[in-house]
């Protein structure tokens, strides 16, 4: 388990509990150290800001403005453990494998399906529609905007289980994310255009996000070397042995987000609890390598 899930999950996974969806979490007052952090008086406030920065420009193709609805904070601070420490209470994220999201869409009451701020900083391509706001009243959290609003689409569970299982076939990777931690604002299909993928897997620079309580293994005995699986690791954590002729995953490498095992022909692939591979078991912020 992940230190969030010890913090806001009671030892259980932190994103399936109830309360950290709750419109009571999100009107909550904040903590003094909290507020000063975030630089907001509650999370909707934080929330609001976040999707008027980030969100807005993405659907229709405004200039961002420089700090994206995020604090000012972490700019002016040097020390390391500080900038983590920021991030972690302002918008944290965790990989999910696909049986999770599932288990999020699930329990929550709105799903809205609107355009990645991320792809839209890194490409300048507005309207690209992988993000899933959770539990938003669309109006009110971007009532300055109607028509913004308006072109956002709120989706029954069946249609977002459907977006969530097409975009694991093209091996994009599921995260889920804080808006003033342990509250939850959204589900992500990321790739290399992911800002915090960027700035964190690319550049090697501090953590974004947890790996998933999860970590793949391969079935040595129906693995056929194919290398099918290969082209979905955007972790760089699958290696094919010639001398075996099979693939192997580096559990170090891994971030158990199991989009590899959608183009495996032969269910080669198990996802095991992160816990049962003693060598990485509380391996969740440490850098790739890759
Ligand atoms: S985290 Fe992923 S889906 Fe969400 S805004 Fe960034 S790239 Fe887009
Ligand atoms: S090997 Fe690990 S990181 Fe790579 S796609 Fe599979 S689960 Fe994801
Ligand atoms: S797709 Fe499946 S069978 Fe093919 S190399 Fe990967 S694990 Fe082996």
């Amino acid at each position: 388990m992940c230190e969030f899930c010890h913090e806001h999950g009671e030892g259980k996974k932190w994103y399936l509990q109830m309360k950290n969806y709750s419109e009571e979490l999100l009107h909550a007052d904040l903590t003094a150290d909290q507020k000063a952090k975030v630089e907001a008086e509650t999370r909707y406030q934080w929330t609001k800001r976040f999707w008027e920065g980030f969100v807005y420009p993405a659907i229709t193709g405004a200039p961002n403005p420089s700090h994206y609805g995020f604090a000012e904070g972490p700019s002016v601070q040097t020390n390391k453990d500080e900038i983590l420490a920021q991030r972690k209470t302002e918008h944290f994220g965790q990989v999910l494998p696909i049986e999770d999201v599932e288990k999020v869409i699930d329990m929550v009451d709105s799903i809205t399906r609107m355009p990645c701020g991320c792809r839209y900083i890194h490409t300048g391509l507005a309207d690209r529609r992988y993000c899933f706001g959770l539990g938003l009243d669309k109006w009110s959290i971007l009532g300055k905007y109607p028509d913004a609003a308006a072109s956002l689409e709120v989706l029954d569970k069946a249609e977002a289980r459907k977006y969530f299982r097409h975009f694991d076939q093209e091996g994009l990777v599921h995260s889920i994310w804080t808006g003033v931690t342990p509250y939850v604002v959204g589900l992500c299909n990321c790739d290399r255009d992911c800002l915090a993928y960027d700035g964190y897997i690319i550049r090697r620079g501090l953590p974004q996000f947890f790996r998933a309580e999860y970590i793949c293994q391969v079935d040595w005995d129906a693995c056929t070397g194919c290398k099918n699986c290969m082209s979905q690791c955007q972790f760089g954590a699958m290696f094919y042995s010639s001398a075996l002729g099979k693939i192997n995953i580096d559990p170090h490498r891994c971030f158990g987000c199991g989009v590899c095992r959608a183009e495996c022909p032969n269910d080669a692939i198990m996802l095991i609890p992160r816990e049962a591979k003693p060598e990485v078991a509380n391996e969740w912020l440490e850098e790739t390598g890759g």
